[in-house]
């Protein structure tokens, strides 16, 4: 994920994208991830509901609070959160709202169980995924390296859980809006985007970003063909037409059908990469070690190339879906073209 870089000190960005709906860009303080956006919904009758709730910490709090007073509103406006999925930088600030103003905290149904393996803590998450990584061939050095605590992680377990759960198609308590729940899978297994149907806008969370293709990993709590779900989700997005949507990083997406189009051939593409890489019997890990991707293996951190090996690997169970590769064994598996 490349974004532009935001500098700490910059005030945070407050835009009206349109009258009573407001963007507000928060820095972080995190290599990987350099802002995150949280949108707030003015309500008739007064109040707010954000649309996402950034990361967790003093600064990242700080600037909301700056945001929201640029919007002329406060944290006592806040009526309501609805989450696009559970990762750190959409839902980290959840926890903080809820002991300053107590809002309800919507998100889907599936998303609440991702929700809760954070809520496990850090040490369970990590040695599940230590025995995940180990399935996939990867070598005991790699998955100590893959699993190092960054500063930034150990923001991952201050969560509280969701007080409404959604379903697919769910409407919400958005007085003077018309919001409705798309599922969006693919990302994580809960990802919802939000359909504004009386302007016509899709805030997207991570599902759609204009300068990125989203990241597709399996994991254990991702569901059994994320890629497939996603490439399902995308057609529902296509098919909201060219409207515009507001994601959770970067840039706005001018027309969702047009760059859901554009993430459906990115995917295919790296599909059929993939199969190229597949020889003879490989794990995940030998057949990620193979791929192209743009940045050399060797410069990658432990993380990044973890989330690059969950990538090819949620690749090869839609290939397999579709007939093309096989799998034998169990620690670890061993792939094959069929
Ligand atoms: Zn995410
Ligand atoms: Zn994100």
């Amino acid at each position: 994920l490349t974004l532009p870089r935001a500098r700490r000190t910059d005030p945070p960005a407050v835009d009206e994208v349109v009258a009573g709906l407001w963007a507000i860009r928060l820095a972080l303080d995190n290599p990987l991830l350099r802002h995150v956006y949280v949108y707030a919904l003015e309500l008739d009758g007064g109040g707010i509901v954000l649309v996402d709730a950034g990361w967790d910490g003093d600064d990242v709090f700080g600037q909301l609070a700056d945001g929201l007073a640029v919007a002329g509103l406060a944290f006592s406006d806040v009526r309501g959160i609805a989450v696009t999925h559970g990762h750190p930088d959409h839902y980290g600030l959840v926890g903080r709202l809820r002991e300053a103003v107590d809002p309800w905290v919507a998100a889907h149904r599936l998303e609440a169980g991702v929700i809760e393996t954070r809520r496990a803590g850090l040490r369970r998450l990590t040695e599940q995924m230590a025995g995940w990584l180990r399935g996939q061939g990867v070598p005991e050095d790699e998955i100590v390296r893959s699993l190092q605590p960054r500063p930034y992680i150990r923001e991952f377990v201050a969560v509280d859980a969701p007080t409404r759960l959604l379903d697919d198609g769910s409407g919400l308590d958005v007085p003077g809006w018309d919001l409705v729940t798309i599922p969006t899978p693919g990302h994580t297994a809960g990802h919802v985007s939000f359909h504004e149907r009386r302007c016509g806008v899709v805030l997207l969370g991570d599902h759609l970003l204009a300068g990125a293709p989203t990241s597709i990993p399996l994991l254990p709590q991702s569901g059994p063909d994320p890629l497939g779900s996603y490439l399902e989700a995308l057609a529902r997005v296509e098919a909201l037409g060219d409207i515009p949507g507001l994601a959770g990083h970067g840039a706005r997406v001018g027309s969702v059908g047009a760059r859901a189009r554009e993430a459906i051939s990115h995917h295919e593409e790296q599909l059929e990469r993939t199969l190229a890489c597949v020889g003879g019997l490989d794990t995940v890990w030998a057949i990620a070690r193979r791929f192209p991707f743009t940045r050399p293996w060797d410069g990658m951190e432990g993380f990044v190339r973890r989330a690059a090996i969950n990538e090819v690997h949620a690749r090869l169970v839609l290939l397999e879906h579709r007939g093309l590769v096989r799998r034998e064994g169990e620690t670890p598996q061993r792939w094959a073209v069929s």
